[in-house]
């Protein structure tokens, strides 16, 4: 497995604060959504890249064990629409035994003993909201496929009134040695997996596994202002215990889909507002679009395109509080086209007047611009 380095996929320093990091996360996150990279699997493949060290940056005790061990400390953690802790958090806490077992519910390893309560895993799922719900809230209905406790045996394993023998392998230890040329290694029995027990009869349910797969639709409240990089946790949702441990925790990971006409940086939305040189020479009022409706923006004469014009409060108020943001609408002046005979006339005459009356003063970007063009030729000559 060559993965690349977090803080590489993300751009940012070995030291870089929270604040940094999801900075870096919302810009990458934006540029290799989905939604903006339709057919590309390059993109999606970045976008998914990000959003795995993202999920493991932005988490100090996850940062700290990758820090300490690189992608080992937190396998099983990432992983596609949901990262489960799964064979990988197993393994890795029969390397590091307790001490990560307890961060990341890893799947019961040998050093706690295998009958030992251990805490599912967490899960992540990636919602895709529109700017809308997001900037107003809403409830999404979602479905998550995840594995429960099976209710026939109790998570037991065996069918129900039958017995357990001790596992013939180990003797009931859970653990064999094996001898590799100068060491004995202690191993979880290949048999019992560690539980020390044989099931004579398995579970009809859940063929001895003890738990099964079951999809839930889960109701989540999705506060107002959220944005790319949120996360929001869902307690006891995530994968079911080993042993009577506590289920793992679900993490809605939002993103917001591109909107056809707001762009949203932060707290602020942007949009484009294409008005003709007639409304921009002469100013008048113009209806802009908000997120709760049209309002009226007063252009004044003489308006320049690109110029920004700020409606306060007009952004989205963000979802850990504070002052709502600002609308900023830019400008834009549109060349008219598919002009009739006349309105052709009109503008030659309109031309005509300028050449005659004083010109630069119409026009003085222009100007300005075609002396500095002129001035530059002249230094040139030899
Ligand atoms: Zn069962
Ligand atoms: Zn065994």
């Amino acid at each position: 497995m060559s993965k690349r380095d977090y803080y590489e996929v993300l751009g940012v320093e070995k030291g870089a604060d929270q604040k940094e990091i999801k900075k870096a996360y919302r810009r990458l996150a934006q540029k290799f959504h989905p939604d903006r990279n339709p057919d590309d699997e390059t993109a999606a493949e970045k976008f998914r890249d990000v959003s795995d060290a993202y999920e493991v940056l932005s988490d100090e005790q996850k940062r700290a064990a990758y820090d300490q061990f690189g992608h080992a400390g937190v396998d099983g953690q990432g992983g596609g629409g949901f990262g489960g802790g799964g064979a990988g958090a197993g393994d890795f806490s029969d390397i590091f035994g307790d001490v990560f077992g307890d961060i990341f519910g890893g799947g019961g390893g040998r050093r706690r003993g295998p009958n030992a309560p251990a805490r599912g895993s967490d899960l992540r799922y990636n919602l895709e909201l529109d700017l809308e719900n997001a900037v107003a809230g809403t409830t999404v209905d979602i479905r998550v496929p995840r594995h429960v406790t099976c209710d026939r045996c109790d998570g037991d394993g065996a069918e129900p009134g039958t017995s357990k023998d001790t596992c013939p392998t180990c003797q009931g230890m859970g653990q064999v040695r094996m001898q590799q040329g100068f060491f004995a290694v202690q191993q979880t029995c290949p048999t019992c997996h560690g539980t020390g027990m044989q099931i004579k009869v398995p579970c009809h349910k859940c063929n001895a596994e003890g738990r099964v797969r079951e999809t839930r639709t889960l109701s989540v409240k999705i506060p107002p202002g959220v944005d790319t990089g949120d996360r929001i946790r869902l307690n006891g949702e995530g994968e079911s215990g080993v042993n009577g441990g506590p289920a793992g925790d679900l993490y809605v990971q939002v993103a917001i889909k591109s909107h056809p006409i707001f762009q949203r940086d932060g707290k602020h939305l942007q949009c484009d507002v294409p008005i003709n040189f007639v409304d921009a020479s002469l100013g008048g009022e113009l209806e802009v679009p908000t997120l709760d409706g049209r309002v009226k923006l007063k252009i004044p004469p003489e308006t320049q395109t690109g110029r920004l014009f700020r409606l306060r409060g007009k952004g989205v108020k963000p979802v850990r509080g504070g002052a709502p943001g600002d609308l900023l609408c830019k400008v834009v002046i549109e060349t008219p086209v598919n002009l009739n005979e006349e309105q052709k006339d009109l503008l030659r005459q309109l031309q005509k007047s300028f050449d005659d009356s004083n010109s630069h003063s119409h026009s003085p970007k222009k100007t300005g611009f075609f002396d500095s063009v002129k001035k530059f030729f002249e230094e040139m000559k030899p």
